[in-house]
């Protein structure tokens, strides 16, 4: 790692641990720690020494009871946690007044900070006992903060170059130094003979993303950054469910539990920052967070409503359209049967429906009668009364028409003023009945047209299947002797009967 010594070494901006805390260092650095030493050395600085015990006093440690002395603090806590806490104070300190432009080293702190109690709280949740986990949190990224101080410039375009490649962070960096913050922090605080504890899961804290067991502590530095970065990033939602997952699946937490860890986390680091001496600013609290996500999650809800909505307005413009296309249907079908001017079926339906009621006679060996009729003398009707008054009266003489058949029965425009009428299953016999009944019925029909009475009759030539057994185009022989039969009525003076 000389390049890395190197990169350490070229500059003078990077601050050396102030005195006191290589005196904390060196004397921490025997493998038995010896707690009067370390005592003296934080005592000789009063206000060293009251931070340490608030810290101890703090939510982070929860002790039973309040402790006033150092001594009385390492009883409950340890000499180790004490040197940690000590440390702690000294290190941020020491980077507390160093030059700014363009990194946002509050930021920088307060993320740290939430981390460091993160990692403190996880550790005590799951059992991942570690004296030094707090202070290891604490510096787990102070190799960013060397990157900026040792070269801003290539730090700051870095950070531009990323914003566009999206990359991870330490590979970004690798790219722009060679090496990533894991490997410049943790050489740093070797090189300040701090423990392996320290610098090891540092330098693994990105790197362990199969987390094994072996790197447990460095596991616990990576979930405590996302932790950190719900209060800290501005994609504090995807941090929340990356946490949820990651807690749920790695550490088991259970669902239930991880809001409220979140929560008291949350708290915690806002205190531990005030004795820090750091401003934790806009540092939202969590309900404050939750609140936010459930308002996204409602705009989501609402939207999805929205959209529920839409189909169901779509769905029934699209029953309205089907009803219409019925509609349309009916009237073209209707069009497409009725004859315009009487409402009578037309030609071409007469045709097929006689056709139909043909075969059906032959089926179920019935037999269809069938009428022609012919109105008298129509041509003087347009002549006298013009060709409106002549439409109105094929109208009523339709009307009177269909009152007279029984339901079953089919009328039609045969074409002008002549009309058939199809009945099923009747006789040669009952369609004379029938005839009769209708030419008397239109002879007896009251017309008036510009006030004046008018008389119609018709002429009805009668033909049924009676007559054409066994022929084989029954059609046009049907149709052929009502024609003949209504020439017949014409020529034996009109508005009468024949067969
Ligand atoms: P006949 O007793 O021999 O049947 O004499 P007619 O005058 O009824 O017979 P003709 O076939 O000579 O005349 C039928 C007339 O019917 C001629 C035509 O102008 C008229 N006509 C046909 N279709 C219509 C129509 O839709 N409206 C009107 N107003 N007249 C029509
Ligand atoms: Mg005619
Ligand atoms: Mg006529």
């Amino acid at each position: 790692m000389t390049d890395l010594q190197e990169f350490i070494n070229q500059t003078t901006r990077l601050p050396t641990p102030p005195a006191i805390a290589l005196k904390i260092l060196e004397a921490v650095r025997s493998d038995e720690i010896n707690f009067e030493e370390l005592a003296d050395i934080v005592m000789a600085d009063p206000v060293l020494t009251a931070q340490v015990l608030k810290v101890a006093n703090s939510s982070l440690y929860s002790l039973p009871k309040q402790v006033t002395s150092l001594s009385q603090a390492t009883g409950l806590l340890g000499t180790q946690t004490l040197k940690n806490i000590a440390l702690s104070f000294v290190i941020v300190d020491s980077f507390k007044d160093i030059p700014q432009g363009g990194f946002d080293l509050d930021l920088f702190w307060k993320r740290s900070i939430s981390t460091a109690v993160s990692a403190k709280t996880l550790a005590k949740k799951t059992g991942i006992a570690d004296e030094d986990i707090f202070i290891t949190a604490l510096l787990q990224d102070i190799g960013i903060l060397i990157f900026f101080l040792v070269d801003a410039p290539a730090f700051t375009e870095m950070l531009d170059k990323n914003r566009i490649t999206g990359k991870r962070f330490y590979e970004a960096e690798k790219d722009q130094f060679g090496f990533d913050h894991t490997e410049l922090g943790s050489h740093l605080l070797k090189s300040w003979n701090l423990p392996e504890t320290i610098y090891n899961p540092i330098r693994y804290h990105h790197t362990s993303e199969t987390f094994d067991n072996q790197h447990g502590p460095a596991q616990l530095l990576n979930i405590s950054d996302k932790i950190s970065s719900i209060y800290h990033s501005s994609q504090s939602n995807k941090k929340f469910a990356e946490v949820h997952n990651s807690l749920a699946k790695n550490f088991g937490v259970e669902h239930e539990q991880i809001d409220e860890l979140i929560d008291s986390i949350g708290e915690k680091a806002r205190e531990v920052m005030g004795l820090f001496a750091v401003d934790p600013g806009e540092m939202k609290p969590f309900s404050q967070l939750m609140q936010e996500a459930n308002d996204e999650l409602r705009r989501l809800n609402f939207s999805y409503e929205q959209v529920v909505l839409e189909l169901k307005q779509a769905k029934q413009t699209a029953e309205q359209l089907a009803l219409n296309l019925k509609e349309a249907n009916d009237k073209l079908r209707k069009l497409a049967f009725r004859d315009d001017l009487t409402g009578l079926y037309n030609h071409r339906y007469f045709q097929e429906i006689l056709e139909a009621e043909i075969q059906r006679s032959i089926r179920y060996k019935h037999s269809v009668s069938l009428l022609l009729l012919d109105v008298d003398f129509f041509k003087r009707v347009n002549d006298t009364y013009g060709h409106p008054a002549g439409d109105h009266v094929l109208r009523q003489v339709s009307l009177k028409m269909a009152k007279l058949v029984r339901h079953c029965d089919i009328v039609a425009r045969y074409g002008g003023e002549e009309f058939a009428i199809i009945l099923p299953e009747i006789k040669k016999s009952g369609a004379k009945v029938l005839a009769q009944r209708i030419r008397r019925g239109i002879e007896q029909l009251e017309l008036t047209i510009n006030s004046q009475q008018l008389k119609i009759t018709v002429s009805v030539g009668v033909s049924s299947t009676d007559d054409i057994e066994g022929v084989k185009d029954a059609r046009p022989a049907l149709i052929s002797n009502a024609d003949q039969a209504l020439y017949t009525a014409k020529r034996n003076g009109r508005n009468r009967v024949e067969i």
